[in-house]
């Protein structure tokens, strides 16, 4: 017979190893520096979320990054970083999906979001944020360039990547701080112009 004490170091036991394992899920999950899911975590959510509905894929890519750090230091692009994750976070519908893909780019998948809406969203990304710097009036005013394409149920999410990608690519060609949907031909459009 199990004695009453030995019963309850076990369950602690496998209810810490339980916990133990969702912490270290989330963690190989996330992206450290600003909390979003991290790319293999996002590709999955996307893989997962554009089966069972179209969307609109955008990639997001910080402009003059390099600039920034150089300007301010690594710190503050740092914290510029945090910002923009959570400009994307307050951006994003509950069933959208957002990652830090690498560096200073991000991505989106827009479940099932109407391409007006999804237009919206991406001027407002594009915008960016201003980090007011501590103990100084300097202002970091942080643009981004966005690519979006759209993708239809079950497309295939590499291709898609690609093509919001070379749409990215199209607004930083442009001026940047803009939002460029994937069609061949495609003309920016500025946020100031929005
Ligand atoms: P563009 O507008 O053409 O995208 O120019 P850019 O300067 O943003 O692009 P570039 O690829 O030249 O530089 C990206 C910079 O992002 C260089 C790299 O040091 C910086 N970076 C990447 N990851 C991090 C990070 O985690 N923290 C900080 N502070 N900087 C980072
Ligand atoms: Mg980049
Ligand atoms: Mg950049």
């Amino acid at each position: 017979m199990i004695s009453l004490p030995f019963s309850c170091f076990a369950l602690a036991a496998i209810w810490y190893l339980s916990n133990l394992r969702k912490n270290l899920a989330h963690l190989a999950a996330t992206d450290l520096l600003t909390g979003l899911n991290n790319r293999r975590a996002f590709m999955a959510a996307a893989e997962k979320a554009t089966a069972q509905k179209r969307g609109v894929l955008m990639m997001i890519d910080l402009d003059h990054f390099k600039k920034i750090n150089d300007s301010y230091g690594h710190a503050v692009g740092d914290e510029c970083l945090q910002v923009i994750a959570d400009v994307l976070r307050e951006q994003v519908r509950a069933t959208d999906v957002v990652g830090r893909l690498v560096g200073e780019e991000f991505g989106i998948f827009l479940t099932d979001a109407p391409i007006d809406e999804a237009r919206e969203i991406g001027e407002r990304i594009c915008a960016g944020a201003e980090l007011s710097l501590a103990n100084t009036d300097r202002v970091v005013n942080i643009t981004a360039s966005v690519g979006a394409a759209e993708m239809p149920e079950d497309d295939d999410l590499e291709s898609a990547l690609t093509l919001a990608d070379m749409a990215m690519y199209q607004a930083k060609a442009a001026g940047r701080a803009r939002v460029v949907f994937w069609e061949k031909g495609v003309t920016a459009r500025a946020c100031a112009e929005a």
